[in-house]
């Protein structure tokens, strides 16, 4: 390599960090990501599972629920007593939360989209 004293012709050891396309992770203030990316794979992760045990939470919240509700229901009637009824009444509650669960899934963009378009026209109304 032809070094020259002038400098025309160096590499400038300056321009060498500034393509280093790293940066800290703004999440953890850990690990290093790619300058595209918004937070490290490991906080992505913790961040999926917090969500799952958040959801897992309120499911086991609406089970509890729906099996006292259903208990009293059910024990009111004289149905399904003693350590059989009760395991019967938790796979019913179990059963109820799961539908209950995928009606809200499954309803809720439509009600959204629904409500949505409702608003839409509401709006034009006004206007005209
Ligand atoms: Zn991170």
């Amino acid at each position: 390599m032809d070094i020259q004293v002038e400098g025309s012709n160096n590499r400038v050891a300056g321009r060498d960090y500034y393509e280093n396309q790293i940066k800290p992770c703004p999440r953890c203030e850990v690990r290093v990501i790619d300058r595209e990316k918004s937070i490290c794979n490991q906080c992505t992760k913790e961040e999926r599972d917090e969500k799952a045990r958040g959801q897992m939470t309120l499911f086991g919240l609406g089970v509890l629920f729906i099996f006292g509700w259903l208990h009293g229901w059910r024990s009111e009637r004289g149905l399904a007593p003693g350590i059989e009824g009760l395991a019967e009444t938790l796979a019913l509650s179990v059963g109820i939360a799961i539908a209950a669960l995928s009606v809200i899934w499954f309803l809720l963009p439509l009600v959204v989209e629904i409500g949505a378009a409702y608003f839409e026209s509401r709006r034009n109304r006004y206007r005209e």
